[in-house]
């Protein structure tokens, strides 16, 4: 396939996030604090995180093992940051959680599996036919200014998925009220982490499937942070007024 044809897909793949966007702001999906058994078949959650993520990793590197020679250094290292965020959201955070017998809907499993093949399908392809980073380009701008985000959103993800695990350590699978630090000002700085995150990952490629990778989180988890908020407080009556759902006085 050319670049022209490539192209026109990922676009397509774009609409299709905002299409994604529309509906979650309906429609919350089933997994988590919102889980319910009314959506089908259930898979129990650590596996169903496994199951959901495992496929980005698996179609990214069918689509550039068998060129990984001929990959310049830096295709290589954008590569490398991906699946460094992927082994740990497949292989580390899913045993992580201390979510005890929860399960998640079978279906929330398929859409993630469908996610991922087909973003993973799209980075692959580009990575492997289009891409043309030479050395020099770790000297760009958007290199620089890109990978300090993508480790600032990483970095935030991490910590507030690691503070919000640990509020359950030793104690209940139910939830209480997270404070300090950015929870004071949002409720899922961890959302608000991973999408920093992935505009990161955007500005250093500067390609179409990272930017549709982009799009596609925001689309995900923008809708799923309001969901978040709205439950803290409902839940309990002493939330705090001030906080926001995900962008810090804003929204
Ligand atoms: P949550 O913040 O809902 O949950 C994270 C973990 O902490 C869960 O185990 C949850 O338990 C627990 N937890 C959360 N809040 C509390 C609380 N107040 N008290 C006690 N325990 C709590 O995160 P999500 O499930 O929405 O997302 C998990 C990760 O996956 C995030 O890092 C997110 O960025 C990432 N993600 C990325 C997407 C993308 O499109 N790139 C899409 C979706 C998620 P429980 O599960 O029982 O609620």
């Amino acid at each position: 396939m050319n670049y022209t044809g490539y192209s026109f897909y990922v676009y397509c793949w774009m609409v299709l996030a905002l299409a994604v966007w529309l509906v979650l702001n309906f429609v919350t999906a089933p997994y988590g604090r919102h889980a319910t058994d009314k959506w089908g078949p259930q898979v129990n959650n650590k596996l169903g995180w496994v199951l959901m993520e495992l496929p980005v990793m698996i179609v990214l590197c069918w689509f550039v093992i068998p060129v990984f020679s001929q990959l310049s250094v830096v295709t290589r290292f954008m590569i490398g940051l991906f699946m460094f965020h992927y082994i740990n959201r497949t292989l580390i955070f899913p045993f992580r959680l201390r979510t005890g017998k929860k399960t998640m809907p079978f279906i929330i499993v398929l859409s993630g599996i469908a996610f991922n093949i087909l973003n993973g399908a799209f980075l692959g392809y580009y990575f492997s036919s289009f891409a043309t980073y030479t050395d020099r380009y770790v000297f760009e701008s958007n290199f620089i200014i890109g990978l300090i985000v993508f480790f600032c959103g990483m970095y935030i993800n991490w910590r507030a998925d690691t503070y919000l695990i640990n509020l359950r350590k030793g104690v209940t699978t139910g939830y209480v009220i997270p404070e300090g630090w950015l929870f004071k000002y949002v409720s899922c700085p961890n959302l608000l982490g991973e999408i920093i995150e992935w505009a990161g990952f955007a500005i250093l490629c500067w390609c179409l499937p990272a930017t549709a990778f982009f799009v596609w989180t925001v689309a995900n988890l923008l809708p799923r942070a309001v969901a978040h908020h709205k439950w803290y407080q409902h839940r309990f009556e002493n939330y705090p007024g001030n906080r926001k759902a995900i962008i810090p006085f804003l929204y």
